[in-house]
């Protein structure tokens, strides 16, 4: 029996919707749509600090304005944390996690200075092989974070629209946090969970998030082992799209005082105008198959998907 795609769109609610954020929807709609497949929207917002309601009612609000049509949804994170807290202690059972005291000194003076743009903090295993007493002991002065336990791994994955990837993940080193010491979630165990129990088969997203797609990868294999989940056999097909930047090279989000779907919503902008305008700044004419103006999201469903214009990194607008 053929496998139905599955595709998801999961923004984060810490600002209204701007072009960047309807690039991947469409993009992930588009693609789940000329597969005869389903799409699941899923709202990123367990960051309780960035996340507010009044952006979710908004994004909501936005993406029913411009035709789009979810199958599933939208699921919240935040109201699925005894879901991640459960697996959480799964992970420590089968001894996949550990405890990290380390204070955030600390963590600043092992981390190598990052080269311009990376983000990359590599920790060094410190906490890994405490004893039992010496965790007791720190628990008694500070709440820990928890990391996965990376052992030296290649994992190698293909991006239909970046190409063949290769990241060596090192013990210790690639250990990266999964529950911060605040109780947050880490972004990373939140989206793996949620793709593994949804059944997701396609993640379609910038390819800014290249970088961590290979701790994702290991994670959901961890997560194998632990969970008992019809759809952990299933393997994900990523299809990583190039970020959009403005002419100044700014990405645009919020920060940005980008231009939202709202503002145009709200200067009178119909959403067929919104479409129009939003293919001729991406230059997407050029790539639909029909060449005819664009006034409806249907009207994109005869992408080219496998255009060479996926497969940059970056797309100025
Ligand atoms: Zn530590």
């Amino acid at each position: 029996m053929k496998q139905v795609v599955r595709g998801r769109f999961a923004p984060s609610p810490t600002g209204y919707m701007h072009m960047g954020n309807l690039w991947i929807a469409m993009l992930s709609y588009v693609s789940v749509r000329q597969q005869g497949g389903q799409w699941i929207l899923r709202i990123e917002d367990i960051d309780r600090q960035r996340s507010q309601s009044s952006y979710t009612a908004g994004l909501l609000q936005d993406l029913d304005w411009l035709g789009f049509q979810w199958d599933e949804g939208p699921y919240q994170q935040s109201r699925r944390q005894s879901l991640y807290e459960s697996v959480l202690q799964q992970l420590e059972a089968h001894n996949l996690v550990y405890p990290c005291y380390c204070s955030r000194a600390r963590l600043h003076n092992v981390s190598s200075a990052p080269h311009l743009g990376e983000k990359r903090h590599p920790y060094d295993g410190h906490c890994r092989e405490l004893s039992l007493a010496e965790r007791d002991q720190l628990a008694k002065n500070k709440k820990p974070s928890y990391r996965l336990k990376v052992e030296d791994t290649r994992v190698q994955f293909l991006d239909a629209w970046q190409g063949l990837q290769t990241k060596n993940l090192k013990a210790g080193y690639d250990d990266f946090v999964i529950r911060r010491a605040d109780g947050m979630w880490a972004y990373n165990l939140a989206v793996v969970i949620d793709d593994l129990v949804m059944g997701v088969t396609e993640v379609v997203r910038g390819c800014d998030l290249l970088d961590v797609t290979a701790q994702q990868i290991y994670l959901r294999n961890q997560l194998r082992a632990v969970c008992h989940q019809e759809s952990a056999s299933m393997v994900i097909h990523y299809k990583q799209a190039p970020v959009l930047l403005g002419q100044d090279g700014h990405r645009l989000s919020k920060r940005q005082h980008s231009v939202t779907i709202k503002d145009l919503r709200e200067s009178g902008y119909t959403p067929a105008m919104v479409w129009s305008h939003f293919v001729e700044q991406v230059g997407l004419g050029k790539v639909l198959s029909e060449r005819r103006r664009v006034h409806s999201l249907s009207d994109l469903l005869t992408l080219d998907l496998n255009s060479s214009l996926f497969k940059q990194e970056i797309i100025y607008m």
